[in-house]
């Protein structure tokens, strides 16, 4: 063969092994049988493919399964039990955690920690970065990527603002001081159990789907076939900041009038005449439950978030025609205390011709670990990519001697 030709025979193996992995990825344990049908390979590629990536630690097989009155006995590809980790964090408003994930998307959780008070970015990023080298020490050369969930505006790596926490402009990659010569991609939280939702849960099916979660004020993101629309800087899906409220009202963000004020605890405790609530999320909790238990003025108060939500929600649904809306965080617990009122506000706010077929609202499949779920599944983006292949396959070498 010329140099060109062994180029692109090389080029082919390459694609041929990403697509089995990224199968056996996307289906924890299918069969070979499955696996060369949904890809399009004859049993013999298959093979073929399977025994190198078997041999580089990356796949295995078990068993044979019977497929079906007919069918021949197949064997079950899965993850190897020596192939690659990812590790993820994730920083919320209350807490933080770390775990790792395999090929196939297992979460296996290491760490978790509440905050013993809002600590400064310093320590609690010093805490985290800890546990994740305490991941690396024990895991080596098989964890290649970092994923990193936020809770706020992230945009070039940076948390910009994570109002909950009080936190403004913070580098996380120096804060978590990761040595680490592999990926980190770091992200907003909604984003990410926005991709998890898209790639694993409540919107798998759907090719375009919007996530919407409510904890304090509202994030969310627009998904494209898995893939998170978040703009130019990884700063996009701020639903929660448009100017959807009343607009001499000031948002923390910056700008007035902003949506976030008018789905949360702050906005029941405004409609309630009550002062500012010092734990939003909490103070939402204790006035839902006083609307489950028949206070009038909380019902009223909720009705009113309830129908903020939904025409929210049909003013997104009109911009960016998604096939489903999957729900999280609060939103489930409005829509599912208050479902007509949202409902309505909902159809109201939708134009004509969407109303004989409106995407439906749905809960999310993951409703806890969600963003450290979508944060694996990115980091494993880097990973069974060309770059992470080449890389694993240099390691593995190495290691041989
Ligand atoms: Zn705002």
């Amino acid at each position: 063969m010329e140099v060109g030709e062994v180029g692109r025979a090389r080029a082919i193996q390459v694609q041929g092994m990403l697509a089995v992995l990224r199968h056996v990825h996307a289906h924890p344990a299918t069969t070979r049988a499955r696996l060369a049908r949904d890809l399009g390979l004859s049993r013999g590629s298959a093979a073929e493919i399977i025994a190198r990536l078997h041999a580089l630690r990356l796949v295995a097989e078990s068993g044979a399964e019977p497929t079906g009155a007919r069918g021949r006995p197949t064997r079950v590809v899965h993850r190897h039990d020596r192939g690659p980790v990812v590790a993820v964090a994730e920083l919320s408003h209350e807490s933080w955690g770390v775990a790792i994930a395999h090929l196939g998307g297992e979460l296996c959780p290491v760490r978790r920690e509440r905050h013993d008070r809002p600590g400064a970015p310093e320590d609690v990023l010093a805490r985290m970065g800890a546990a994740l080298r305490e991941v690396q020490a024990a895991y080596g050369t098989r964890l290649r990527a970092v994923g990193i969930a936020l809770p706020g505006t992230v945009s070039d790596g940076r948390l910009v603002a994570a109002a909950t926490l009080g936190w403004r402009d913070v580098d996380i990659a120096r804060g978590l001081g990761i040595p680490f010569s592999m990926p980190v991609i770091t992200g907003n939280d909604a984003t990410m159990a926005g991709v998890a939702e898209a790639r694993r849960g409540s919107a798998a099916d759907a090719g375009v789907a919007l996530f919407l979660t409510v904890e304090v004020g509202i994030g969310g993101v627009l998904l494209e076939r898995g893939r998170a629309a978040t703009g130019a800087t990884g700063a996009g899906g701020e639903f929660g900041h448009m100017p959807f409220g009343d607009p001499a009202l000031p948002c923390p963000c910056g700008a007035h009038g902003c949506w976030d004020l008018e789905v949360d605890g702050r906005a029941l405790a405004r409609y309630l005449e009550e002062p500012p609530p010092a734990a939003p999320r909490t103070a939402a909790g204790a006035v839902l439950h006083r609307a489950r238990t028949g206070d009038a003025a909380a019902r009223a108060a909720l009705d009113r978030v309830a129908g903020n939500l939904g025409r929210g929600v049909a003013g997104l649904v009109n911009a960016l025609d998604p096939q489903v809306v999957t729900l999280s965080g609060l939103a489930v617990v409005i829509a599912d205390l208050a479902g007509p009122a949202v409902r309505a506000a909902y159809l109201a706010g939708l134009m004509g011709f969407r109303r004989r077929t409106p995407p439906p609202l749905v809960p999310a499949r993951f409703p806890d670990d969600g963003s450290m779920r979508g944060a694996a599944e990115l980091a494993f983006d880097a990973v069974l990519s060309e770059a992470g292949l080449d890389e694993w396959r240099r390691d593995a070498r190495d290691a041989a001697g």
